[in-house]
């Protein structure tokens, strides 16, 4: 099976059986893992089949059924619990086979998903042999991680890594809030319309809170 970021999964044949997985990528924040899933989705649509993007009701952001990334792609999506309601009433009633016209399911800031969500998304993998694709953060503001994101860690098939960096040039694997230029470490888990930002950065900068910096390039070494 081919994989990377961008790559279409493409299911694969084991002795006549389909097999569909569960990929979790995680990555800090702006580490462009909502462009990875429009580029994953538009992979699918160029060789002609049908991968839709969802995302949980409770990202609420924009309040719209669109998935917007940074550097400008957007597609629209459906809300996971809207998907997860049609798997449950339709598909596994055997009221409607419409899964057989889906070929992936991507899940966009899937940090926020329940566990209970994520253990249904399993068993459309299972029931349907059908890749699902979440992309999201591993932890919170305070360095915990978030439901959505546990139980993925837990069960899915794939783990991996969609990198960024610290000011200072090292991964960055944490989201440090802030807040008039300082580092915030209590609060609600998810701000809506706060003045707070978040900036993603390595360990070192996250327990020091600087979260503001230069690199030093040191030419000599
Ligand atoms: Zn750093």
């Amino acid at each position: 099976m081919k994989r990377g970021i961008g790559n279409i999964y493409v299911k694969k044949k084991f002795g006549g059986i389909v097999m569909g997985k569960l990929y979790f990528r995680y990555g800090a924040m702006g580490s462009s893992k909502t462009a990875n899933a429009l580029m994953v989705r538009y992979n699918y649509i160029e060789k002609g089949q049908n991968a839709i993007i969802l995302k949980p009701r409770a990202e609420n952001r924009d309040g719209e059924k669109t998935v917007k990334s940074r550097i400008g792609l957007s597609a629209e999506c459906t809300f996971v619990e809207d998907f997860l309601d049609t798997v449950t009433n339709e598909w596994f009633t055997g009221k409607s086979d419409s899964w057989k016209k889906l070929d992936c399911v991507i899940v966009d800031e899937a940090q926020f998903l329940l566990e209970e969500q994520v253990d249904l998304l399993a068993e459309v993998v299972d029931k349907y042999d059908l890749p699902v694709i979440c992309y999201g953060l591993r932890t919170d503001f305070t360095s915990h991680l978030f439901t959505g994101s546990k139980r993925l860690m837990e069960i899915a098939n794939y783990i991996e890594e969609v990198p960024t960096v610290c000011w200072c040039g090292r991964r960055a694997h944490f989201n440090a809030r802030v807040h008039d230029g300082k580092i915030v470490r209590s609060g609600e888990q998810i701000m809506m319309g706060g003045n707070e930002s978040y900036v993603s950065v390595c360990r070192r900068h996250f327990l020091s809170g600087e979260v503001n910096g230069e690199r030093e390039r040191n030419l000599n070494e």
